[in-house]
């Protein structure tokens, strides 16, 4: 189950809770907060790095919050997680302007950087990725930062290997190595991920794949046994989407249980830890208690099994719809719009998804009846139709 360690959670509760956060913690939900009793954490070792990593990390990417990441610091968690391209640069400034004056090695900082013009079909980079593009985006990230270099650099969002084997991209990727601009090179995959993880074994470049899986994936067990194989040779594996989609109806009047779907990710050891999104201090107290106890409960199983049976909110990228639509429209990026819209009610990231596909209006508007057949019960043309409203707003009331 990985090493355990004692953390300090009093240094938290000292520098942050008792300031920012004194009235929620010192509420009931928190009764036992200041017992004293530092809780024993799960730590695991990030495949061949030098890094070992609490179990649960933070993922940066809908937080806006310098408060709650600062008081995530405090109270132990290390590894923050955000991307080049998330809020338009914000999110990284934010870092930036948090991490500016703590020790840089107490920090492991992971970033993305996306290829251009990405072909849907081949997933080969467009004309405007060279080795040059990569490297002057990932400039402007560490200009953001604040820092000199970062731990993980990702590349954004690969879903074959036609994209991380590029070689404008794996040039990029190996000078930075070599200069000590990053100290490890990864790849995120939100769609075909076993192929992805079995392209950073072959790679010889990529130390670290940060992957969508939760119990509601379809290819879950495929991704658990290539996470197996990637573990034993050494590659780092980091979970993402593990909150599948954090609803399961459109209303948000129902809840994933957060805990279970994380303890669901991480009972397997060959994930090393998990970025969850947190938003709020409730969020962050919940998944640090995930770190000191990955048991279910009963209730926990019964509610993990409830959201199996219930259609939700969670596209997994099977790809099945694009051959069915008359249009061959990219349908899991609307359906991953609709999730950020419905799930996470994080506009401007959907946003963002929808103009990558230039989306300008309803494309089912004129199709007389949807000949999709999602595996997973979604009504294609209604929610592709429900999304596409956000593209009427306009963009400046999203971000
Ligand atoms: S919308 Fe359905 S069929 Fe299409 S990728 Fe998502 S889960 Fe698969
Ligand atoms: S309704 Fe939309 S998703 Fe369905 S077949 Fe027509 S264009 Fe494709």
């Amino acid at each position: 189950m990985g090493k355990n360690l004692k953390f300090n959670r009093r240094g938290f509760l000292k520098s942050s809770v008792l300031g920012t956060t004194g009235a929620l913690i010192g509420s009931k939900a928190y009764g036992n907060a200041f017992t004293g009793n530092d809780p024993v954490i799960i730590r695991r070792q990030l495949g061949k790095t030098d890094i070992e990593l609490p179990i649960v990390s933070f993922g940066v990417m809908r937080s806006d919050n310098a408060a709650l990441v600062k008081s995530a610091f405090d109270m132990g968690f290390v590894h923050f997680d955000t991307a080049h391209g998330y809020q338009e640069g914000r999110n990284e400034t934010m870092l930036g302007e948090i991490f500016k004056t703590m020790p840089r090695e107490k920090v492991i900082l992971a970033t993305k950087v996306g290829a251009d013009g990405v072909n849907r079909q081949t997933g080969e980079p467009g004309p405007g990725t060279t080795k040059e593009s990569i490297l002057e985006k990932f400039e402007l990230s560490l200009k953001r930062l604040q820092m000199n270099y970062v731990d993980i650099l990702y590349l954004h969002g690969v879903s074959n290997r036609n994209l991380a084997l590029a070689p404008q991209v794996m040039e990029a990727f190996s000078e930075l190595k070599k200069r000590g601009k990053i100290r490890y090179a990864g790849m995120s995959t939100h769609q075909n991920e076993p192929e992805v993880i079995q392209t950073a074994i072959d790679s010889n470049l990529y130390d670290v794949v940060l992957t969508a899986i939760n119990f509601k994936h379809g290819m879950a067990d495929q991704i658990k046994e290539k996470a197996a194989l990637a573990a034993q040779k050494g590659i780092g594996i980091v979970a993402m989407k593990t909150m599948a989609g954090g609803f399961m109806d459109k209303e948000r009047q129902h809840p994933i249980n957060c805990s279970a779907a994380l303890k669901w990710v991480l009972q397997d050891e060959n994930i090393h830890t998990s970025i969850p999104g947190i938003t709020s201090f409730d969020h962050m107290m919940q998944n640090f208690s995930v770190m000191e106890n990955l048991n279910f409960t009963d209730e926990e199983k019964a509610n993990l099994e409830e959201a199996k049976l219930v259609a939700g909110l969670y596209c997994d990228g099977c790809n099945q719809c694009v051959a069915q639509c008359v249009k061959h429209l990219p349908v899991n990026e609307y359906m991953r719009a609709y999730m950020y819209t419905y799930g996470y009610r994080h506009y401007e990231n959907a946003y963002s998804v929808l103009d990558d596909i230039g989306l300008s209006s309803n494309p089912c508007a004129d199709c007389s009846a949807c000949t999709v057949n999602c595996p997973k019960g979604f009504q294609i043309a209604q929610r592709i139709a429900d999304v596409s409203r956000l593209t009427d707003m306009p963009k400046e009331l999203l971000v």
